[in-house]
């Protein structure tokens, strides 16, 4: 034993002076990686963006996969063609992670996949982090599904404590089929589990939608603001139930009547392009 720790040392001693200049490489970049983190954080925090959204874009779509966004998702095709890369690694890193679970013996289709994976990286696209940390499982249902939340039909739903995202498929197509309605299942549940992410993480695009969301809020507390409000009834009653609904009501308008919400509630508007760091395909 004793044997075999003195020869240990006598390697280790022979072996070192050989290995230094990389452990001194390893330190300095190590520092370089730190200055980077920290000027990182700076720029988002005065940008109000993130200075790289993508490090590495290596992901590809099988060619059946891509033949889905190119076909069904317009979002995608007003892409430009950087833009649209990446957006595939991300669609690709989505359904690689997330676990799909077909209920009430609904079968998983690609089509399902990809395309629920195209409405989450499509509103997180303007992010630096956009693969939902806190959803783990994608559940699907063939339609309304009952919950025992409260006991009633849903078409969506996001359970934190069961870290599950679930959708009614046929009520999910109808979201993004009919794109003007301002009702989007899919964006809305996506929207909550954005928000949850928010208020738990201090990373540069949760501190940003934080920053965001509080202007929102002190926009909605203006007179003019809630005079607009009630004489348009633009937005759904049900986005008024809480600060959760209201964000994931937003969104969906943001995504489905953009130019409308622009015109109306320009500063909210604004507000929101912002928090989701939104410049693409014309918003
Ligand atoms: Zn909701």
């Amino acid at each position: 034993m004793f044997i075999l720790n003195k020869n240990l040392v006598l390697q280790s001693e022979a072996v070192a002076p050989w290995l230094a200049p990389y452990a001194y490489g390893i330190v300095i970049l190590g520092f370089i990686f730190f200055l980077f983190r920290i000027f990182e954080n700076w720029y988002a925090a005065n940008f109000d963006k993130p200075l790289f959204r993508n490090y590495l874009v290596f992901k590809k779509l099988s060619s059946a996969q891509l033949a889905i966004l190119t076909t069904e998702f317009s979002f995608y095709n007003k892409l430009s063609e950087k833009q649209k890369k990446q957006f595939e690694h991300r669609v690709a890193k989505f359904v690689s992670e997330k676990k799909f679970v077909g209920r009430g013996e609904l079968e998983i289709t690609e089509l399902m996949t990809v395309l629920i994976a195209a409405v989450g990286c499509m509103l997180s696209f303007g992010r630096k982090n956009y693969i939902y940390s806190l959803i783990e499982f994608i559940l699907i249902y063939p339609e309304e599904f009952y919950s025992k939340v409260n006991n009633d039909y849903h078409k969506g739903e996001f359970n934190p404590r069961e870290r599950a995202l679930v959708l009614s498929w046929k009520d999910f197509e109808e979201g993004f089929k009919i794109s003007n309605d301002n009702l989007n299942v899919g964006i809305h549940e996506f929207m909550h589990a954005m928000q949850l992410e928010s208020t738990k993480n201090r990373d540069l695009d949760s501190i940003r939608f934080t920053k965001q969301f509080q202007n929102i809020l002190k926009e909605l507390t203006r007179q003019e603001v809630k005079n607009q409000l009630d004489k348009t009834e633009f937005f759904r009653a049900y986005a008024f139930t809480n600060q959760y609904e209201f964000m994931a009501v937003l969104a969906e308008y943001f995504f489905e009547s953009p130019a409308d919400f622009k015109r109306i509630f320009p500063n909210i508007y604004n507000y929101t392009k912002k928090l989701l760091n939104f410049n693409f395909a014309g918003y």
